[in-house]
């Protein structure tokens, strides 16, 4: 019992000061947007996912934490975002206050999936969803969002690959899937078992297979562009259109279907040139008109994506623009003048910077090594000196410069630096 269970982590400083810096970072680019935070249970019914994600995909097949809890209900834990979204906007009628309804998320997925680096069985998503409302300008917008998001995060080049899937109707997927069925059965043979099934069960599953040899054959598969209804086909040029005009660079994937089956026309995924392929994948999303009325809501239309915390700040550290944790501000620090000093870091503190003090005695030398370690940008020693003259030590750490300032200036001091 010394270590966490594979394939989660804990998460410490100074990373974890990074972590904490996106998630603020996101929360004002969500915020700036006009999206308004959400918190959903970690645990749904498992209904829910198999409904609303698809019976199979990998995610529901093999990949979800369920369990029955005491009373024999089918609980999983959250996979993915969306779908308790969309649960918490059926339940909650959300939609009566006009749409689109605009929200986001901070949360802990799970899934039993292999792990290795950049790929855990608990991971952190970032999160928008924005739901009621069919205008390709809102999709750009969700798009630009995220975008805009991995740019403030520093990961470095991206790669937006976009795609439309076409709508659920005769036309577009309905005439896509025969065409693609008939490909598969032509290659039956050449594909893998797992692969095979796929294309019995759920053709559109197929692009999901991670077999090489099914991937290069799969390359020559029917691409959906080619069936688009004419309305899907002006809505994504329009999404082109609004991404043009917001300068953002996308590359047509007319084979990026994503993993979940709620998908409908507009899907993305943002790729990263600092990581490996197996995980370069940073975030991505799409439509899913139907999602809301298959979970027992109104014929609702909605767009959204999950941005992957830990693909972030991995690529963000690769490409060496990983945000920065904060240093605190003061570190105080008592020779024998410990109501001294912990008044100083009460006034420090109340005007609004961080400090922390050396507890414990302790030499000056222990206490200047720990404050570097802290990181601390000034030390602010408290002596009988000091005292006698009603003042503390400022010094700062990176130059080794001090100074002698009044106690009650002290504050003051520091902001004009
Ligand atoms: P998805 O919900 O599958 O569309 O994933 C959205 C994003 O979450 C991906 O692009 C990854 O950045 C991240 N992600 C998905 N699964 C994992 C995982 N097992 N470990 C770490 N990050 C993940």
């Amino acid at each position: 019992m010394t270590a966490p269970p594979r394939g989660t982590r804990d998460l410490l400083p100074p990373e974890s000061a990074r972590f904490a810096a996106l998630e603020r970072l996101a929360a004002d680019a969500f915020e700036g947007a006009g999206y308004l935070r959400v918190v959903t249970p970690v645990f749904e019914a498992t209904e829910l996912f198999v409904r609303g994600v698809g019976e199979s995909t990998d995610v529901v097949r093999k990949e979800m934490y369920t369990f029955p809890d005491r009373s024999g209900n089918s609980l999983t834990l959250r996979p993915e975002g969306t779908a308790p979204v969309v649960r918490a906007l059926v339940t909650h009628s959300l939609d009566k206050r006009g749409v689109p309804v605009k929200l986001y998320y901070s949360a802990p997925m799970f899934r039993y999936e292999r792990a290795q680096k950049g790929r855990y069985r608990q991971h952190h998503q970032l999160g928008i969803e924005a739901i009621g409302c069919d205008d390709p300008a809102l999709d750009a917008e969700v798009v630009e969002v995220g975008w805009e998001v991995l740019r403030r995060a520093g990961v470095g080049p991206v790669t937006l690959l976009l795609n439309s899937m076409g709508h659920l109707g005769e036309e577009c997927r309905g005439s896509y899937l025969p065409a693609l069925r008939e490909f598969l059965a032509g290659q039956r043979d050449r594909l893998d078992p797992d692969c095979r099934r796929r294309a019995d069960e759920n053709p559109l599953r197929v692009f999901d297979c991670k077999v090489p040899q099914d991937q290069a054959i799969l390359a020559g598969a029917p691409a959906l562009d080619a069936f688009l209804c004419s309305e899907c086909r002006e809505h994504f040029a329009a999404v082109r259109g609004f991404l043009g005009d917001a300068g953002i660079p996308f590359e047509v994937a007319p084979r990026l279907v994503r993993g979940f089956d709620y998908y409908t026309r507009t899907t993305f995924e943002y790729r990263s040139g600092a990581l490996d392929w197996a995980q370069n994948a940073l975030g991505g999303g799409g439509r899913y008109d139907g999602l809301v009325e298959r979970l027992g809501g109104p014929a609702l239309g909605g767009i959204g994506f999950g941005l992957g915390v830990e693909r972030i700040l991995l690529a963000a550290e690769a490409a060496g623009g990983a945000p920065q944790a904060p240093r605190l501000d003061c570190f105080a620090i008592p020779l024998g003048e410990l109501v001294a000093a912990v008044r100083l870091v009460r006034s420090v503190r109340a005007a609004g910077f961080s400090a922390d003090l050396a507890y414990g005695e302790r030499s000056l030398k222990a206490a200047l090594r720990h404050a570097s370690r802290l990181g601390a940008r000034y030390a602010a020693i408290v002596g009988a000196a000091e005292r006698e003259a009603g003042a503390a030590t400022l010094r700062n750490m990176d130059s080794g410069e001090q100074d002698q300032v009044a106690i009650e200036e002290v504050a003051r001091w520091l902001s004009e630096r």
